[in-house]
Order: structure tokens, then sequence, then C-alpha cells
């Protein structure tokens, strides 16, 4: 058992009006504050920057401080709450510290324009949550009141502990995250490995599950249409905005979609085994221009274009990260020839893959489906690796053993 964050999402639904404005007043008192305290700072961090001035010693701490002396000036910001507030100074001296190392520059101002309006409610004094159904829960918010939060798949950490909560609008809608500490029991390293082949059809796993990834056709069709017809669009138009408004719903629509998608297909793959293998990340192939390389020109240009493309990457991305902290251990294998090798007979031949989908041996004959022919293949690589750095230092499990069987018998 490990204690664990995790942050749940939901959709906070239409509150009052009265309401509603509250928040956007919290959130735009964030930003504003933000910019009172990187204007305050500027001057003399570019005067350490240039050697002119003495290293600037602005903490959370001493900014703080200063919070409390503005909000104690300022009538409009007395009215707020002032925690969720404050802790934008938080955030704010992290970044200071961030450009201090000279890791990044002096934090940006925050627009209206380009700030996605939002605050964080940093500890449970400033919230609560009421489970109401599977579905609803309440939030209370320190200065606003109820709200009602709603997740459709009800909220899988209800008997974790909260522990911060952010609101965010997305352009649409208010959104809250909350954070729960939670314990989770992570599967027992039992020495069983389960390999996970990703394509752009489907995750396969080598115990013969398939993972089919959604279909995304239509919405990603409507999603292109209107990005043709923003493009056709007079900017500043009331009819563009209408447009970027409908596209911004379709993008949200897609990535709620393959969330959830990951989320489901991780949780289930991890609750079979306390280890993994994938393929190592091909970052050649990922990064590799549409136009193809000087030797090779444009060989992969149909599949690698188009934000299609992007977006999958990203999608598959999300899946090895979840696995990684869901499963007890994700091991990387070098994905060379797992889709061209018979996991029966280990004959590697570019005739052995008939199409996409159907893998049949020339050698011994063996059939299969491709995608998991490659996970098998993908786990065997898994087991070697796992025999070797346990060769390399520790214990034996049940997996290092059956390896030794495997050599054993030839
Ligand atoms: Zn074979």
């Amino acid at each position: 058992m490990t204690k664990e964050i995790r942050t749940v999402e939901f959709v906070v639904l239409p509150v009052t009006r009265t309401k509603a404005k509250k928040m956007f007043q919290i959130a735009g008192a964030c930003r504003y504050v933000w910019n009172h305290f990187r204007e305050k700072n500027l001057a003399d961090y570019q005067a350490f920057r240039n050697g002119k001035g003495q290293r600037p010693q602005t903490t959370y701490f001493s900014l703080g401080v200063e919070f409390t002396k503005l909000r104690g000036e300022t009538d409009w910001l007395r009215e707020l709450p002032a925690n969720p507030i404050k802790h934008t100074l938080k955030y704010f001296a992290d970044a200071l510290k961030e450009a201090m190392t000279g890791k990044k520059g002096f934090p940006k101002p925050k627009s209206r324009r380009r700030t996605a309006p939002g605050f964080t409610l940093p500890s449970t004094g400033q919230f609560r949550i009421e489970k109401r159904s599977r579905k609803y829960s309440l939030l209370r918010i320190q200065g606003v009141g109820w709200v009602t939060l709603s997740r459709g798949g009800g909220n899988p950490w209800e008997d974790g502990t909260p522990r911060q909560a952010v609101l965010r609008h997305d352009g649409h809608r208010w959104r809250a995250f909350v954070s729960y500490e939670v314990r989770v029991e992570k599967k027992p390293d039992d020495g069983e490995i389960l390999g996970v082949d990703m394509n752009v059809r489907q995750v396969a796993t080598s115990d013969g599950h398939f993972y089919h990834l959604p279909d995304l056709k239509k919405k990603e069709a409507r999603l292109k249409r209107y990005q043709r017809k923003m493009e056709r669009q007079v900017k500043g138009s009331n009819r563009r905005k209408d447009t970027k408004r409908k596209l911004a719903r379709v993008s949200r629509e897609i990535a709620d979609v393959r969330n959830n998608w990951t989320h489901e297909t991780t949780k289930e793959i991890s609750g079979k085994c306390g280890t993994v293998a994938v393929e190592a990340l091909k970052v050649k192939n990922m990064t590799a221009s549409a136009k193809g390389t000087v030797e090779n020109p444009r060989k992969n240009v149909r599949q690698k274009s188009g934000l299609n493309r992007v977006m999958l990457d990203t999608a598959l991305g999300k899946v090895r990260r979840n696995l990684e902290y869901k499963c007890g251990r994700l091991i990387e294998v070098n994905p060379a020839y797992t889709s061209q090798t018979c996991s029966q007979c280990g004959h590697t031949d570019k005739e052995n893959r008939k199409t996409q989908a159907r893998f049949q041996c020339v050698n011994c004959g063996f059939v299969s489906n491709a995608d998991t022919n490659a996970a098998i293949n993908i786990r065997r690589l898994g087991m070697a690796q796992l025999h070797v750095e346990e060769r390399s230092g520790s214990r034996q499990t049940p997996a290092s053993r059956e390896i030794d069987t495997r050599l054993h018998n030839g």
C-alpha cells in the first residue's frame, strides 16, 4: 500500500449568475495579483541579471506579507476570499525561483485574452465535497457557496482524502480538478510480464486482448471543417467567433473521448499484471519530418502528415505514461523486428507479415494476429531484459526462472 495523489476532473454545472460572477472575480483577482507582483519584482530581477543589483530575496513568505498589506489597502480585493488569491503567489514564487536559476525567463504577464481563468483552493479549509449520487456531488467553495459537480463515470477516488481543488474555465464551462490522497495497492511483482503493442489501430496485449482506439473520424472531420471555415472568415467577426467556439468544443470532445479510453484501457491492463513491457519510443520516427529524410525522401509522408498523427502520438504517449504510474514497473524494449519476428519459432522475415493485421510465419506456419504476435515478442524481450537486470543484482523471480528453463531447453 502506497499513498499517492490522484486527480479527478469534474464538470461544474451552471451555477447561479451571482456564483459564476464570483468565480470569475476570484480568477480575475489571481491574474491581477500575479501581474501586480510581477511588475514589482521585474526591475530588481533585471538589475540582478545585468550584474547591477543584489540577488532579490523574494520568497513566497515575503510575497504573502506584501499581499496581506495590499489586500488591506484594496477594497475590492478584501471582499474576495484571501487564500485562493494568495496561492497564486505560490506559483509566482516558484516561477521566480526558476528564473533565478536561469533555466527559464522572468514570469510572463497573464493577459486577459490568453489566460484561461482559474484559481486554486490550496487546502481543505477552502472547500468541501459532498456526494449526492453516483454522478453528482456538491462542492462548497469558500467565498462562492455550493456548486454542483458532475462526472459521468462517477468519482473513482471518492474514498480518498481531498487535498486541493483547481477550478478552471475552458472557454465554455468551469471544470474542477480535485486532487485526492489515496491508498493504492499495486499488483505484487510476481515476475509475470504482459507485453503491450501500441499502434494506430489498437493496443494489443500478449494475452491476446485488443483495445481498439475509439472511432473519432466524424469528430475529426468536423474539426477540420471548422478549421478551414475559420481560415476563410474575417478576423474579429462574429461569425468567426462562433466558428471558434464550435472548434473549441469539438476539440474538447475528442480529447475527452481519448482521455476516457486511455484511463479505462490502462486501468484494465494494469489490473492484469504488475509489470508491463512496451516498445521504447521511436523518437526519431516521431519527430521525422513529413517530407521524409534525404536518404528516404517522402517515404512516410502519408502516415506522418496531418493533425491526426500528432494527436494519435499524444494519445499513445498518454497510454504509456498511465501504464507507468498504474503498474508497478514498466520495461522498455528495443522495437526492432518485433512485427516481423515469429513469436513461436523466432524466424524473422518481412514476408511473415502478410497484411497489416495478419501474421503468418514462412518458416513454421504459425498464424496469428500481427499485433498479438508483436505483443508476445515484446513480452519475451521484456523478460530477457528483466533477466539481465536480475542477474546483475537481485533475487530470482518466476520470470527469470522461466527464462532459465527456456534457455536450458534450448
Ligand atoms: Zn515461425
